[in-house]
C-alpha cells in the first residue's frame, strides 16, 4: 500500500504537469492579441501616408486637366470675334486659374501633412518594433518554462515504472482501472466513510480494511482504501524500526 501511495503521488505530479503544459501556452493567447492590434496600428500609419500621397496624385491630375483646358482656351481666344464672348471665355479662363491656385496650395498643404504623417509611421515603427520585441521575450520565457516543466515532467515519468514495480500486479491493475475514472484512485477510510466519495463503508468491509486483511474498494464509488494507522505500522516495517513476529 505504501508503494501504491508513492506511485499515486508520482501520478498525481505528473498530472500537474500535464495541466500546466497544457496551461502555459495560453498565456501567449494575449500577446498574440496584442501583436494583432499593433499589425493593425502600424497599417493605420502606414495607410494614411498613402492616402495623402493619393490625395497629391489627384490634384496634381486636376491641376494638369485644367491646364490643359486653359491652353484650348487660349487658342480658343484668337477665333473669337463677339465682344460678349470673348469676355465670357476670359473670365472662364480667369475661373480656371483661380482653381488651379487652389489646387497648388492644396498640394503644399498635402505636403506638410504627409511630412507630418510620415513622421508620424516612423515613430510608430519604432514604438511598434519595440513592443513586439518584448512579446517575443515574453513569449520566451513561456516557451522555456514549458520546456522546463516538460523535461520534468519526461523525469517523473521515467521514474515512475521503478515505482510501479514495487506494487503487487493485482493491485496495480486495479489502481490502474480505478483511476481511468476516478483520481485520487486511493484514499483512506476515515470514521468508517470512504475518503473520496464521503459515503458509509459496510461494517465488515471496515473491519477488515482495519484488519489490514484485504484492499477493499469502496462499494460506492470504487476507489480503493486503506487505513492511515495501519500504513504508519507497515513504513515503520520498511525502516526495521519495528518487527512483527
Ligand atoms: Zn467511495
Amino acid at each position: 500500500m505504501q508503494a501504491l501511495l508513492e506511485l499515486q503521488e508520482l501520478d498525481r505530479k505528473i498530472a500537474v504537469c500535464r495541466a500546466e503544459e497544457k496551461e502555459l501556452p495560453k498565456q501567449k493567447d494575449k500577446y498574440a492579441i496584442h501583436r494583432k492590434r499593433l499589425a493593425a496600428e502600424l497599417k493605420e500609419s502606414e495607410d494614411k501616408c498613402k492616402q495623402i500621397q493619393q490625395k497629391q496624385r489627384e490634384c496634381t491630375g486636376d491641376i494638369e486637366q485644367r491646364q490643359e483646358q486653359l491652353k484650348k482656351y487660349d487658342t480658343q481666344l484668337y477665333s473669337i470675334r463677339k465682344n460678349e464672348e470673348y469676355k465670357a471665355l476670359l473670365h472662364e479662363m480667369e475661373l480656371m486659374k483661380k482653381q488651379i491656385a487652389i489646387k497648388e496650395e492644396r498640394i503644399i498643404a498635402l505636403m506638410l501633412e504627409y511630412d507630418e504623417s510620415k513622421a508620424a509611421l516612423q515613430a510608430d515603427k519604432e514604438r511598434i518594433e519595440g513592443e513586439v520585441k518584448k512579446i517575443e521575450q515574453e513569449c520566451k520565457v513561456i516557451d522555456d518554462k514549458l520546456h522546463v516543466l516538460i523535461s520534468e515532467r519526461k523525469e517523473l515519468e521515467k521514474s515512475r515504472g521503478p515505482v510501479a514495480a514495487k506494487v503487487p500486479h493485482d493491485l496495480l491493475s486495479r489502481y490502474e482501472r480505478v483511476r481511468k475514472v476516478r483520481t485520487p484512485a486511493v484514499v483512506p477510510l476515515n470514521d468508517e466513510t470512504c475518503g473520496g466519495c464521503f459515503m458509509a463503508v459496510r461494517p465488515q468491509i471496515v473491519n477488515e480494511i482495519l484488519a489490514n486483511d484485504k484492499i477493499h474498494a469502496c462499494q460506492h464509488c470504487g476507489r480503493l482504501l486503506y487505513h492511515v494507522a495501519n500504513l504508519e505500522t507497515s513504513s515503520a516495517d520498511a525502516h526495521g524500526e519495528s518487527i512483527p513476529s
